[in-house]
């Protein structure tokens, strides 16, 4: 078991631990946002067929090289080619093909041309200029050639994913389970919303912050209810949440209090402690564990600390359970755009937002950047970076960071 890791390491220990959930196929109408679990590889070329870009007319380039203004080529309209008909017969000497947008162009022809730079009949057309074999003809494949890997297995399926799965006539996409993630509560002091809170009492409000943050990973959360600070209690949930669920969270009772029981509830339920606390602020005390490959995390009861520490040790490997392959996060440079007043004795992560308002990237802070203020995370979608040992900042320092 590691004491006090470093976040990177946790975070990478807990990667290590974890692979991904089971697939299933599912509708493509009901998988935005799902993440694909096979690779998608072109069946055919995009377009199918080389065709007309123009209205206008398909002939041969040989036809028409000495046209001119003056002296005009004369060629005789054997059809017409509307979008989503075919030619049925080949373009030949003399002769034009009047196409429209989108339709395959014919046999024999080589070129289109734009009906406005002729003049026509219903069954002739006059050309007034040489033509290059191959102009404004769209090449069967100039999209997606046959063979080509479209979207990789991991990918989240957003608006273009799902257009080129239904492009290659995908009707039901192999995507990963969602993952189901147990959330258990602790503290006696933790009460349900929904009724008065009575005198020492606080609302649980970690449960719905971890909720909202496991369906914005694309988890399913499962609510496995208040444990109190009843060792039993807590214990019985993990078991039970290891058996229905992918993985498990439970907030508070990771310390070295008096009612800190959380660390021994996993080891009673066979919980395999992989680290106890990490260097992180806030978010320090954490207890991570797995049981039969699923992970087991015990974050702090203070709202900003488990949040912190979620964000920075588990969403990784939580990524990695749902099937997505850009599990590790990106790092990104931002600049400050107030001044952070403490120091950081301990690497410290603040939160904040992404200001892109004058085209650099920026970090608004709230005010508040303490353990306990879940209010200030409201809207936060950036992480900075603070390395140990760092004095007071200013406006204007930058950091790396991450977006959460
Ligand atoms: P603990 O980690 O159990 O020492 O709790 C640290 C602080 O977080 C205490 O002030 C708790 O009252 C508070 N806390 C614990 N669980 C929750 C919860 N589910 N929602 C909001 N605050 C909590
Ligand atoms: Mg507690």
């Amino acid at each position: 078991m590691l004491k006090n890791p470093d976040y990177i390491t946790a975070r990478n220990l807990l990667v290590d631990t974890i692979s991904p959930v089971d697939t299933e196929e599912v509708s493509l109408a009901e998988c935005i946002g799902r993440v694909l679990a096979q690779d998608v590889i072109a069946a055919d070329n995009v377009p199918p067929f080389d065709r007309s870009p123009y209205d206008g007319y398909a002939l041969r380039s040989k036809d028409v090289v000495n046209a001119t203004k003056e002296k005009p080529v004369t060629l005789y309209i054997i059809e017409e080619v509307p979008a989503g008909a075919v030619p049925t017969m080949p373009c030949t000497k003399n002769t034009a093909v009047k196409i429209l947008t989108g339709a395959p162009i014919p046999q024999g022809a080589d070129c289109v041309i734009n009906y406005e730079r002729t003049e026509f009949t219903d069954s002739s057309v006059k050309i007034f200029e040489p033509i290059k074999a191959g102009s404004n003809i769209v090449l069967a494949g100039e999209d997606v050639r046959k063979g080509d890997v479209l979207a990789r297995k991991g990918q989240v399926i957003d608006a273009g994913t799902a257009g080129t799965l239904a492009s290659q006539g995908i009707a039901f996409p192999k995507v990963y389970r969602r993952p189901k993630v147990g959330i258990i509560s602790t503290g006696n002091e933790v009460s349900e919303v929904g009724a008065p809170l009575a005198p020492g009492k606080i609302y649980n409000s970690n449960r719905y912050t971890l909720a909202a943050a496991l369906e914005q990973l694309g988890c399913e959360s499962v609510y496995l209810g208040l444990a109190g600070d009843n060792p039993g209690a807590i214990r019985d949930r993990m078991v039970k949440g290891l058996e229905e669920c992918d993985a498990i969270l439970s907030t508070g009772g990771v310390s070295v209090g008096d009612y800190d029981f959380t660390p021994d509830a996993m080891e009673q339920a066979g919980i395999n402690i992989l680290l106890r606390g990490v260097q992180l602020k806030p978010g320090m005390a954490c207890a991570y564990g797995e049981k039969n490959s699923k992970l087991a995390c015990g974050l702090s009861g203070n709202p900003a600390s488990s949040l912190t520490n979620f964000h920075a040790v588990a969403v990784p490997a939580l990524k990695k359970l749902a099937g997505r392959n850009d599990y590790m996060p990106q790092e990104i440079t931002v600049t400050l755009k107030s001044n952070f007043k403490r120091k950081s004795p301990t690497l410290r992560l603040l939160r904040g937002t992404l200001d892109l308002s004058d085209g650099t990237v920026g970090m608004t802070l709230p005010e508040e950047q303490g353990n306990v203020v879940i209010s200030s995370a409201i809207g936060c979608n950036v992480m900075a970076i603070v390395p140990a040992g760092s004095g007071p900042l200013e406006a204007g320092t930058t950091l790396k960071g991450f977006l959460t």
